[in-house]
């Protein structure tokens, strides 16, 4: 899985995923990440890439033309034209199943927006799906893209140590996953204050089971712990359930 980051902020994507599980499987080419600047594809001097927007309004957009030619460089380079996956608000909300629909990719690209979003023209010459992290509104795409690329590098082969682990995830389970626990289990003793580790002294993954059943609206069964669920759902006004379609564009 090659993964190509369009972004002002390349080194914000680079060092966000150069830790832990994602940075190794990159090290050890599992994945590739790279971020191209969209910045080095500006035509103008002082190297601008924002404008304001056609007939007023608040804040700047992101010209159309380095974003196109950025792809058309990477494509040139690529030999073919890889899905172009649009961060936005007003996208379907990413979940579990579109992750593994995205993994059967080979290469895809990132495209992260920054102030008030990308022109409109180049969004329409050059996305293919356009995917949000959720109903809120974050300042640029470069940690939704984080987020998806993270998801969907683990359910790359090789990736996880176990890859059983990606199987067992408690979206996949239909009663969910019960809380995990270290082996040895951990409890605090009456009034010293510091916990020790000892064997648990029943069966906890059993008894906790019952007490988080998945909550109405998951896709297949997660924990279903916390009560925003519902409540998240009414603020946003515009989901309806994982599935997910586009959030209130008037609201966002
Ligand atoms: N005015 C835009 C609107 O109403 O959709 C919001 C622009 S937002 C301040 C700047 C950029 O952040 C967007 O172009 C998008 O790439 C990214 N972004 C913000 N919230 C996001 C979310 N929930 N999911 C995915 N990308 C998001």
């Amino acid at each position: 899985m090659n993964y190509h980051v369009l972004t002002l902020f390349p080194e914000m994507v680079l060092e966000g995923l150069n830790t832990s599980i994602i940075g190794r499987a990159a090290a050890s080419g599992k994945i590739s990440i790279e971020a191209v600047n969209i910045r080095d594809y500006t035509k103008e001097k002082h190297g601008h890439v924002d404008d304001a927007p056609y007939g007023g309004g608040a804040g700047m957009v992101m010209q159309a033309a380095p974003v196109c030619d950025a792809y058309e460089a990477l494509c040139e380079r690529l030999g073919k034209r890889p899905r172009v996956l649009y961060m936005t608000p007003q996208g379907q909300v990413f979940n579990q199943k579109i992750a593994q629909e995205l993994a059967k990719e080979e290469d895809l690209v990132f495209l992260c927006g920054h102030y008030e979003g990308i022109d409109e023209r180049a969004l329409e010459l050059i996305v293919t799906d356009y995917l949000s992290v959720g109903d809120y509104v974050l300042t640029g795409g470069e940690l939704p893209a984080m987020v998806m690329i993270d998801c969907i590098s683990r359910l790359v082969p090789g990736v996880l140590n176990n890859d059983a682990s990606a199987e067992e995830e408690s979206l996949r389970q239909p009663s969910g996953v019960p809380p995990v626990h270290q082996a040895g289990g951990v409890q605090r003793d009456e009034g010293a204050g510091d916990f020790a580790v000892r064997p648990p002294q029943k069966d906890l993954r059993v008894e906790t089971a019952a007490v988080h059943p998945p909550h109405p609206g998951a896709e297949a069964g997660s924990a279903g712990r916390g009560k925003f669920g519902q409540e998240g759902k009414e603020i946003s006004g515009g989901t309806d359930g994982p599935e997910g379609g586009a959030g209130d564009p008037q609201g966002l």
